[in-house]
């Protein structure tokens, strides 16, 4: 059994996904390459992490994609959850508040040959333009459920997202209902770097 497995990871598909993805190339410190594999977050410049693959495994798996769904992730970072949601045949769009990160990220997913669209921008505001997405998944800790998240969602969409101000933060899945009611669920405690407003 796999660490993940023994950690609750039940979806095969999002298990493949995992072992389908170099971790080691979403990480520029060459350094930290022996160490690519282990479950832990690791830096990647501007302040951020490359989440750890078990938090990624568990949100991707809360997310429950389909191929062909329309996905806005928040937070692109590295790139790493963007290419999972890609190798799943997911039509990703993903927005990053911090310009260096953006800019080497779009380079690494087009030189890696994983499709997304990626975006510079503020994840509060979502991407209306392109609304509404089956999925929603935020990978950074949010103050609060931003509205426009919501709004973006299509009537049986699922919101995946971490909640909390402070260290720690709650990990919500929302589904909205056909009659646009929202249902929730609380899913445990888990670490993000913050969700912060304006682009950097
Ligand atoms: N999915 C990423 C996780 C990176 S950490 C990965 O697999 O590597 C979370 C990212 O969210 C950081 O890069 C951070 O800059 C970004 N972020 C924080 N607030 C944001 C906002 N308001 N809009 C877009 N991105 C944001």
């Amino acid at each position: 059994m796999s660490v993940l497995e023994g950690k609750g990871i039940t979806a095969p598909e999002v298990l493949r996904a995992l072992m389908a993805v170099p971790r080691h190339l979403f990480i520029d410190d060459s350094a930290l390459h022996q160490h690519a594999y282990e479950d832990k977050a690791f830096p990647i410049g501007c302040g951020q992490t490359i989440s750890q693959p078990y938090t990624v495994a568990f949100q991707t798996q809360l997310l429950e994609v389909r191929k062909g769904d329309k996905v806005l992730e928040i937070g692109t970072g590295s790139g790493y959850q963007t290419a999972v949601l890609s190798v799943l045949g997911t039509r990703v769009r993903s927005i990053e508040r911090h310009k260096p990160l953006y800019l080497q990220t779009k380079d690494r997913l087009q030189r890696l040959g994983y499709k997304a669209e990626l975006t510079y921008g503020d994840g509060f505001a979502g991407a209306p333009t392109f609304a509404p997405f089956d999925r929603v998944l935020v990978t950074c800790g949010a103050p609060f459920i931003p509205p426009a998240l919501i709004e973006q969602l299509r009537p049986g969409g699922i919101l995946v997202i971490p909640v909390g101000e402070g260290d720690v933060q709650r990990m919500f899945r929302m589904i909205k209902g056909l009659d646009g009611r929202i249902h929730h669920e609380d899913h445990g405690d888990f670490r993000f770097v913050p969700m912060l407003a304006a682009k950097q």
